[in-house]
C-alpha cells in the first residue's frame, strides 16, 4: 500500500481546500507522508486565462506557515508532514526560480514544467486542437529538452508529470514517440534527471485528465526503470477527494515495472518506504 504522497496542492491557490483539510483526507487514506506542493509565484508575463496569481501572492507565507505549523504537530504522532512546492521550470527565468526557491526551507522541490516559453501549454484543448501534427511535435521535442536543462540546473528534487504534454493530444504523441529520434530525446532528459539525483513521478493526475492515461505512460515508465530512477508517488491533488486517489492502481503499475520502494525527500536527503505491502 502506498503511504506517500507528495504532490498535494490547497486553497492558497486555486485548489478548493484547506492544507487541513487535504491532510485529513490524506489521514484517512492511510498516508504516513502526507506532501503539501503548492504552486509557485511565476514571474509576469506567464499567464494562465484562469489565473489565481493575486491570491496566491496575498497567501503565500500563511501556506508556508500553515504546512510548518502541522509539520511541528504531527511530528510526535509519528506522521510526516513535508513542505514542498512544485515549481513551474521556466527555461529563461532561471535567476527568478532560483531567488525564489531561496526564499524558503522547502523539503523538497518538484519541477512542473507547465510552460514552453510563456505558453501555459495544460489549459485548453482548443490550443492544442489548432496545431498541426507537425507542430505538435515540435512541442513534444521542445518540452523534453526543456526537462533536461531543468534537471542540469540541480535545482529541483523531483520531475513532475513526465508526460504532461500528452495532456490534450494523447493519440499523437503516441504517434510521435514511435517516430525515430523521440525515445532517445525522452532518454536524455531522463538520464539527466537521473544524474541530477532526482527522482520521477508517476502520477494518477493523467487517469482524471482528457489524455486518460497515468503520467507517465508505459513506455517512458519503462524507460525509466532502465534508467534506474527512484520514483515518488502524486495525486496532484485539488481537492480532497482526490488526495491519494485510486493509488492502488499506481502501486500495480510501479510494481509491475519492478520498483517495490517510493522515495521522499527530507532537508537530510532522499528517503524512501516499501509499498508492496
Ligand atoms: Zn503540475
Ligand atoms: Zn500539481
Amino acid at each position: 500500500m502506498i503511504r506517500v504522497d507528495l504532490h498535494t496542492h490547497t486553497n492558497h491557490s486555486h485548489a478548493r481546500d484547506s492544507v487541513r483539510e487535504m491532510f485529513e483526507a490524506g489521514q484517512a487514506k492511510g498516508l504516513v507522508v502526507h506532501g503539501f506542493s503548492e504552486h509557485s509565484p511565476r514571474p509576469l508575463g506567464y499567464d494562465y486565462p484562469v489565473e489565481y496569481r493575486e491570491h496566491l501572492a496575498s497567501t503565500f507565507e500563511e501556506y508556508i506557515e500553515e504546512v510548518r505549523g502541522l509539520k511541528a504537530e504531527q511530528a510526535p504522532r509519528g506522521v510526516t508532514v513535508l513542505l514542498g512546492l512544485e515549481a513551474d521550470w521556466l527555461e529563461d527565468e532561471e535567476a527568478y526560480i532560483r531567488e525564489m526557491l531561496a526564499a524558503h526551507d522547502y523539503d523538497y522541490v518538484i519541477a512542473g514544467i507547465h510552460f514552453l516559453g510563456k505558453w501555459g501549454f495544460d489549459a485548453s484543448a482548443a490550443d492544442w486542437d489548432a496545431l498541426s501534427f507537425e507542430q505538435k511535435c515540435s512541442h513534444y521535442e521542445h518540452y523534453y529538452r526543456t526537462m533536461k536543462k531543468m534537471a542540469e540546473t540541480r535545482l529541483f528534487h523531483i520531475v513532475a508529470h513526465p508526460d504532461l504534454v500528452k495532456i490534450f493530444s494523447v493519440n499523437d504523441f503516441r504517434r510521435w514517440l514511435d517516430m525515430p529520434g523521440s525515445m532517445e530525446l525522452i532518454r536524455e532528459a531522463l538520464t539527466a534527471v537521473r544524474d541530477a539525483g532526482m527522482a520521477m513521478e508517476i502520477s494518477i493526475a493523467g487517469a482524471r485528465k482528457p489524455c486518460r492515461e497515468i503520467y507517465p505512460g508505459p513506455r517512458i515508465l519503462r524507460l525509466a526503470r532502465e534508467l534506474g530512477l527512484p520514483i515518488t508517488f502524486a495525486s496532484d491533488s485539488h481537492a480532497t477527494e482526490h488526495v491519494a486517489w485510486n493509488f492502488e492502481e499506481l502501486a500495480r503499475y510501479a510494481a509491475a515495472e519492478g520498483w517495490t520502494e517510493s522515495a521522499y525527500f527530507t532537508r537530510e536527503g532522499m528517503k524512501s518506504l516499501p509499498f508492496l505491502d
